[in-house]
């Protein structure tokens, strides 16, 4: 992996307004990415990593901090600037079949990205690299002519995969691409990730609940809570020693195949969830937190240099009290 920076993300802030008010859904939150590097974004529902994918690429404004791709501000960029910049930077929903036109064929989806943005490719060369593209990702020739209601879930994410690909983007961010597929069918796009990764050199942000499934993919794992970074680090040094009081209760909920171990789990975490519309003082966690002490409902914790390259928001980790269940 080169460790050239493609993207660097600093104190992004995104804001809904809604019926109840300013909700800040990302709050200054920060990382690198090198080129060919895969970044899992992990968290509860609702703690903002779609939102933060979303604004990776300006699909949602910020409010505050900046994107910057390969060194360019992402919000500076002129709309025709962008729109040339899209084929380098793809996302990958979470619902395959609704991210598909119903309207087109599965070969007419793929080929639609380069039609638009490789205009100077012939018809015979658009077909042939739809070919190729599709056969990648498991899908015959006899497929090609189907639409989108024909597929399973897993078969629309395999065409969402390819459409997404098919420019050979150096970026991809993938929403929860696997969490509405059967578990064997999660296994098989998984798989076909890593292999579109490796082959063609492409980043990823891969945002998921599943630290499973988080683990088999990215070098690097960057948690959230309530909008805010938990804790960013290395895969090996996260799932052998987070740092983070709620990454242990995160990765303390991954299933075990025992189903009487399974049985006897008490739930993620204790406490009151926060309302995202008024976070409580100090750490944003602490109403869960099972080691909050005083302090935590008084000083925000920065968000600092701990141990080698990894990150952590939490007054205690050097106290090293992340509890186990
Ligand atoms: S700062 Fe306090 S409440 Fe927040 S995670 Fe650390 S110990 Fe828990």
């Amino acid at each position: 992996m080169s460790t050239e920076s493609l993207l660097s993300v600093r104190d992004v802030t995104v804001d809904y307004a809604t019926g109840r008010g300013r909700l800040r859904a990302v709050d200054r939150v920060s990382f690198e990415l090198g080129a060919g590097e895969a970044l899992g974004l992990v968290g509860e529902s609702g703690c903002g990593k779609s939102t933060l994918g979303r604004a990776l690429l300006r699909l949602v404004p910020l409010a505050g901090g900046e994107v910057r791709w390969q060194g360019r501000d992402l919000a500076r960029l002129r709309r025709d600037e962008l729109r040339r910049l899209r084929a380098d930077l793809q996302i990958v929903f979470q619902d395959p079949l609704a991210s598909l036109d119903p309207r087109l064929t599965i070969g007419q989806s793929v080929a639609e990205p380069l039609e638009v943005h490789r205009p100077e490719l012939g018809r015979t060369a658009v077909r042939e690299r739809v070919g190729r593209m599709l056969a990648r990702v498991g899908l015959g020739p006899e497929l090609h002519n189907r639409y989108p209601h024909e597929f399973s879930g897993g078969q629309c994410q395999r065409v969402g995969i390819a459409r997404a690909m098919i420019l050979e983007p150096k970026l991809v961010v993938c929403d929860e691409p696997v969490s509405a597929l059967d578990v064997s069918v999660q296994g098989q796009i998984v798989e076909l990730l890593r292999e579109l990764r490796r082959d063609h050199g492409t980043a990823l942000v891969f945002i998921s609940h599943n630290l499973a499934v988080v683990r088999r993919l990215c070098e690097r794992v960057l948690v959230m809570y309530l909008g805010r970074t938990m804790e960013f680090a290395p895969s090996e040094e996260f799932y052998a020693d987070p740092l983070h009081p709620y990454s242990r209760l995160l990765l303390d909920a991954v299933p075990v195949p025992d189903p009487r171990v399974e049985r006897a789990r008490p739930p993620l975490a204790a406490g009151e969830v926060a309302s995202p519309f008024a976070p409580p003082s100090g750490c944003v966690f602490r109403t869960r937190c099972p080691v909050a002490v005083e302090a935590c409902a008084r000083d925000v914790p920065a968000f600092e240099a701990a141990t080698g390259s990894r990150r952590v928001a939490c007054l205690r980790w050097g106290d090293r009290v992340t509890a186990r269940r």
